[in-house]
């Protein structure tokens, strides 16, 4: 679902206003000055589309403690958003914190709608100047005490909204999993699928009434369903020529925006290709949860084993946290250690550290390996937060910019700790001035 964040400084009404939006009467978290509370998750609706409402903190100028980490946590909610509401008290009008907020979000550079708050009645109209003045465009005068103005507002945001959220990349349908088989042509891609379907085959046609879109197949492996996404692309290039390449990579990278886990199929009996590693470079580059598997082990004779040996080592060093599974489609040797190495990979893909341990972990890290000094200089880590899944990426907030190598050595430490076989990871920062 497209994500739609709430952010504004302490007592414009927040609160008050997520429970509007839910429809519902009951007390989400108070903005009480001194408590400590994450983001908060919900899921809305309007008009019959569904989507997240994630309800942050007040967020203050000049924070410290606390209340910089509830500022922490409204900046990780604004990045993850599709549109951000901003809520200000319109009766009060635009204070210093407001336009702080105001700058943090042109940053950000997210869709913004502007909500000013407790228009209660009509003659108490809002300080619109002053809203105006923001340069955010039309304000939205609500209250969110009597519910007025709030439809108009949703109505607004659902303008604006996306469809789909651009920020988590897949959707979490609860569907079965789906899985982007790809490699370069004869690498043995329609017989492994052969081999796995067996039988059993579901045709699922997508978009119907087109016979060149893509077409998935559900498949029964390890007693689950799982959605091999456009496996007619597949299927098809045998009946292809010329152009196959061209074609070949442009199906690589649909299959990919559809799947949340590839397998790429790498055969033995020859030597890594570039197009191997082009594509193997476009899965990880995708996001997506990665196992290789290295197909027509049948066909490996001992001096091509040494061969192989080596081009793992050196050309394939880069994606060592990726599952490997040696098969052979062919005679079906094998195939039942693909589903482990997916699920491994699914898992680690899916996953979230605590914020409590991965500050744990930092800190111990920080302590054992300081950053070093630079011209006087030594960047602090203040405080670290997994900001999103699917796959994992880590938000540190540091009081400067942290060394190449240094923010290299903390992933590495990150995967050594956490162990996240067959998912990429990504860790960025955000300096405080
Ligand atoms: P795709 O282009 O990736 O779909 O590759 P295909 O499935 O069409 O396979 C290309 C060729 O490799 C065919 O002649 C297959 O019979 C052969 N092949 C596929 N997998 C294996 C395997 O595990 N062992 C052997 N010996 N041959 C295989």
């Amino acid at each position: 679902d497209p994500v739609l964040a709430i952010v504004g400084r302490p007592n414009v009404g927040k609160s008050t206003l997520v429970n509007r939006i839910l429809g519902r009467r009951e007390a989400v978290v108070e903005d009480t000055p001194g408590v400590t509370r994450d983001r908060v998750q919900y899921t809305a609706d309007w008009n019959g589309r569904n989507f997240t409402l994630v309800d942050t903190g007040g967020w203050e100028r000049d924070a410290r403690g606390i209340h910089l980490r509830v500022a922490e946590q409204a900046e990780i909610a604004v990045e993850m958003a599709d549109v951000v509401l901003l809520v200000v008290d319109a009766v009060v009008g635009i204070t210093a914190s407001d336009e702080a907020i105001v700058r943090m979000l042109r940053k950000a550079g997210k869709p913004v709608v502007l909500v000013g708050n407790k228009v209660d009645d009509i003659v108490q109209e809002a300080d619109n100047a002053s809203l105006w003045g923001l340069g955010l465009g039309e304000p939205y005068p609500v209250s969110a005490v009597h519910g007025r103005g709030v439809a108009d507002m949703l109505d607004h945001v659902m303008d604006v909204l996306p469809e789909f959220s651009a920020v988590a990349g897949v959707d979490r349908t609860g569907g079965p999993r789906r899985v982007a088989l790809i490699g370069r042509p004869n690498v043995g891609k329609s017989s492994l699928l052969n081999k796995l379907a067996g039988t059993e085959r579901v045709v699922v046609d997508n978009v119907a009434g087109t016979t060149r879109d893509p077409v998935d197949e559900l498949i029964e492996l390890g007693d689950r369903t799982w959605r091999f996404v456009d496996t007619a692309g597949i299927r098809r290039r045998q009946h292809m020529a010329q152009g196959a390449d061209f074609y070949a990579s442009l199906r690589t990278q649909t299959a990919l925006e559809k799947a949340e886990v590839a397998v790429v199929l790498l055969a033995v009996d020859e030597i890594l290709s570039e197009q191997d590693v082009r594509i193997l470079q476009l899965a990880i580059e995708s996001g997506r949860a990665l196992v290789l598997a290295f197909n027509k082990w049948d066909l490996l004779d001992d001096e091509r084993r040494k061969y192989l040996e080596r081009e793992i080592e050196q050309d394939l060093a880069h994606v060592e946290w990726a599952p490997r599974v040696n098969i052979s489609a062919k005679t079906g040797w094998h195939k039942d250690r693909l589903v482990p190495a997916l699920d491994l990979a699914l898992a680690n893909w899916d996953r979230r550290i605590p914020t409590g341990r991965l500050n744990a972990f930092l800190g111990e890290l920080v302590s054992e390996h300081p950053h070093p000094v630079r011209g006087g200089k030594q960047p602090r880590i203040l405080f670290g937060t997994q900001a999103s899944s699917r796959p994992p990426k880590f938000v540190l907030f540091t009081t400067g910019f942290l060394d190449p190598g240094y923010r290299r050595f903390i992933t590495r430490r990150l995967r050594e700790t956490f162990g996240f076989e067959g998912t990429p990871i990504e860790v960025s920062m955000r300096v405080r001035e």
